[in-house]
């Protein structure tokens, strides 16, 4: 694997040129949140951040996407979809996020049921990653097989190290884009970056304050779908908010409607929805198989450490922590995990 390094008084340079020739984007602090979205420039980027409020996967599943117009004349039914994905740059996304998006991949990119509007929009993107300079107190992501320096996932990675950025080529992608832009990403001994670089991630897998073990719940899970643990106090609390699906990097839930602009046309839409909600799994006679806050917290802790695993052999959560700090009556996947290891362990 080749490695580069970029000075950091280049890194505005960089971005520029990116924002010209690609779709850029990149962590932007919008009052006072942290987010993902295209910018046109270096001004507009934050680099100095530690996890964004809202993660990047919106650059590979929109909030609101357009997938086609139709008009009805009257002979006939005319649809129009969007062009496919136009070339595109995520920049500075953290390593448990990028994993994140690795979970999406094979729901969308199942071989029955293939998404066009997501698949072009992964061809069509490089991402490039930014290791983590701190651990938070809310991160786990050692737990789910990442790390702050992870490079899985990236096409490059960026590591700050000094005034200097090193950089990790990952796929070929990676390496098309450094040599592209090679008055930027140079070519140098990478030796001592490299050795720093090790040193900085076993720094940062110290400072994890969070003890979580999945050891053993997947299999409590495999065998008892109705533990009396769903309908403890904790979990009773849940008001059905959604946001903690909303911030999550792995969650994908969507709805889908039509938006009418006339009498006979109009805009099929997809936008995020969340199986938090009651209405969520409501079908059309009336019953709903997830009525209580029970069925479906449960449904969203055994869809990140079991189902997720059962289908596409990988954990449905990459320990981005969005959902501890965001939820407003404290429900935590930590302690919900180690709870389940408890009752695991007296089985
Ligand atoms: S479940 Fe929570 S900690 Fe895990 S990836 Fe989603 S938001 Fe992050
Ligand atoms: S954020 Fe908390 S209260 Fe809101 S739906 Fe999620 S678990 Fe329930």
């Amino acid at each position: 694997m080749e490695s580069r390094v970029v000075n950091k008084g280049q890194i505005s340079e960089l971005l520029d040129k990116l924002a010209k020739d690609y779709n850029l984007f990149a962590p932007v602090k919008d009052e006072t949140m942290t987010l993902f979205r295209r910018v046109s420039g270096a001004q507009d980027v934050l680099l100095d951040y530690n996890n964004s409020d809202i993660s990047p996967k919106g650059c590979f599943l929109p909030q609101n996407e357009k997938t086609f117009s139709y008009m009805y004349t009257g002979d006939s039914l005319e649809i129009n979809k969007p062009e496919g994905a136009q070339k595109t740059v995520l920049f500075g996304a953290r390593p448990c996020d990028i994993k994140a998006v690795l979970t999406f991949d094979p729901v969308f990119e199942g071989v029955k049921f293939g998404d066009e509007y997501y698949s072009s929009k992964r061809e069509n993107s490089i991402i490039i990653g930014l290791s983590c300079t701190k651990v938070l107190s809310t991160c786990f992501c050692y737990a789910m097989g990442g790390g702050p320096c992870d490079i899985t996932g990236s096409d490059l990675l960026l590591t700050e190290i000094g005034d200097k950025y090193y950089v990790e080529v990952i796929t070929e992608k990676g390496q098309a884009l450094v040599d592209a832009y090679s008055q930027i990403f140079a070519k140098q001994d990478t030796a001592q970056l490299a050795k720093d670089k090790d040193e900085l991630a076993k720094k940062l897998s110290g400072e994890f304050v969070r003890k979580v073990d999945l050891t053993g719940v997947k299999e409590l899970m495999d065998n008892n779908f109705e533990l009396p643990y769903w309908s403890g106090d904790d979990q009773k609390k849940c008001i059905s908010c959604g946001i903690c699906t909303y911030v999550c990097p792995t969650c994908h839930c969507f709805d889908i409607f039509d938006y009418t602009t006339g009498d006979f046309t109009g805009d099929r839409i997809r936008c995020w929805d969340s199986c938090m909600y009651p209405e969520y799994t409501l079908e059309a006679g009336g019953h709903n198989p997830r009525p209580t806050r029970k069925e479906r917290i449960r449904n969203r802790f055994m869809h990140k450490i079991k189902y997720h695993l059962d289908r596409y052999n990988m954990v449905g959560c990459v320990g981005c922590g969005r959902c501890v700090i965001k939820c407003p009556v404290n429900i935590d996947i930590t302690k919900i995990i180690n709870d389940l290891k408890e009752v695991a362990q007296n089985a």
